[in-house]
């Protein structure tokens, strides 16, 4: 019988670590019927843990129990991993292989006790199809909230096309350059089924390309539409102009100052300083150097000192942070091995405790998704995801980093195989897929 049937889940035994914020306690028994937790804590009268035509139980005795890991910043349609001779350019032009591989992906995100992402721009409306086909069961996954192509104006991350070319059909920039333009594409947006608008300013932070008056006018429209809106905005104008604009996030803030960061408290409005991508440019340009990565290093590591900055004074202003990775923007940002490693970093920079931390991935990054209040706390009444680690995170919050630490992984009340081909390498070449 499958786990999704009739037949109660009870997880026995182990460490509960609740996404609340609570110290982790022992735990009696968690009960997941049909897709949501039924109780946490003591053990219903009806249920007999003897009896096994009538229950499934997971004994995590020596094990960890926690909410399924929530990643607010992934991109699953970026076109990566690449296959030699695809072009260098964002996106691919074979959006039929592409919303193959971003399913295949989706897939790899699930199997690293991930159960929920963020996707803050992509390519054609892809995500919106994979987080359809997930929520239809066609495929399995994380539950998927995604933005569709960002809204760019000239000079704006993702416009990398000469004006002539602009943006392409297959770029995962738009370009929108008046308040008009952006309000037309919201609302194309929103008629195809997105969960927000990604809005994007300049690459690093270098100047401001979206006005405040051109945010607003999104953000009017959207909540009106109930679509929420997210901008990346690494900039210190930027970032305050957003905030003013009443965005529901912003990503990055790198070089956010002390009068930008009160606006963003002041408006209450949450940050995704996604500093894990910033790391991984500066560990791997050192590796491969700066002509591979084609990225300026010295403005990637001052803004590596932005965002620390910015960490620590978030903590003093009382704003939220979420935690998120830009994992899938890159070839060497791969699935399923960067999405806890925000949690981290939260630790090692931001002063949290890895309860804390923890807390941040689970029930803080559950708006990143639309399901504050449903995902990221075990408790009753709750949707049921949960994962069992074979480690401790509290003592090493790098225990979530590794696959090979998750004993089980339960996705909407359903055990996923964390043994079957979704969990292996695919091959980087065609060639080698022949042999
Ligand atoms: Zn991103």
């Amino acid at each position: 019988m499958s786990s999704n049937g009739k037949k109660p889940i009870v997880i026995s035994n182990g460490t509960l670590i609740d996404g609340t914020g609570n110290v982790p306690t022992r735990n009696e028994a968690i009960v997941i019927q049909g897709n949501r937790i039924k109780s946490a804590g003591r053990l219903l009268g009806d249920i007999k843990l003897e009896d096994r035509d009538s229950v499934e139980v997971i004994d995590a005795a020596g094990q960890w129990i926690m909410p399924g890991l929530i990643d607010a910043h992934t991109h699953l349609s970026y076109g990566n991993p690449k296959v030699p001779g695809e072009t260098r350019g964002r996106g691919t032009t074979r959006p039929e292989f592409n919303t193959l591989r971003a399913a295949w992906n989706a897939r790899k995100v699930l199997r690293s006790g991930v159960t929920s992402i963020s996707v803050p721009g992509g390519t054609w409306f892809t995500d919106v199809a994979v987080r359809d086909a997930i929520k239809l069961g066609l495929i399995d996954g994380p539950r998927v909230y995604c933005a569709g192509r960002m809204i760019v104006t000239y000079g704006s991350i993702e416009d990398e096309e000469p004006s002539w070319v602009g943006t392409p059909e297959h770029s995962i920039g738009v370009l929108c350059n008046t308040a008009a333009e952006m309000v037309t594409e919201a609302r194309r947006q929103c008629k195809h089924g997105v969960n927000f608008v990604k809005m994007a300013d300049s690459r690093s932070g270098e100047s401001q390309t979206i006005s405040k008056e051109e945010i607003a006018a999104v953000v009017s429209e959207a909540h009106r539409r109930n679509v929420r809106v997210a901008i990346h905005s690494r900039g210190s104008a930027s970032t305050r102009a957003a905030a003013e604009a009443g965005v529901d996030w912003i990503m990055h803030t790198d070089l956010a100052t002390e009068a930008d960061l009160e606006a963003v408290a002041k408006a209450g409005v949450r940050i995704v300083p996604t500093v894990t991508f910033v790391e991984r440019v500066l560990e791997f340009g050192r590796e491969v150097g700066q002509e591979q990565i084609q990225i300026d290093l010295d403005r990637m590591k001052r803004n590596m000192d932005g965002l620390v900055n910015v960490l620590q004074r978030a903590r003093a202003f009382g704003i939220k942070v979420l935690c998120g990775t830009d994992t899938g923007n890159y070839s060497w940002m791969p699935y399923g091995k960067m999405h806890a490693k925000e949690a981290e970093i939260l630790v090692r920079y931001g002063g949290y405790t890895t309860i804390e931390a923890i807390t941040a991935c689970t029930r803080d990054n559950a708006f990143a998704v639309g399901l504050e209040n449903e995902v990221g706390v075990l408790e009753g009444g709750k949707l049921a995801d949960v994962i069992i680690l074979k480690q401790n995170p509290v003592a090493d919050i790098r225990v979530l980093q590794e696959p090979s630490n998750l004993a089980v992984v339960i996705k909407d009340g359903k055990k996923v195989n964390l043994n079957d081909h979704a969990s292996e390498e695919i091959p980087l070449t065609f060639q080698e897929a022949v042999a």
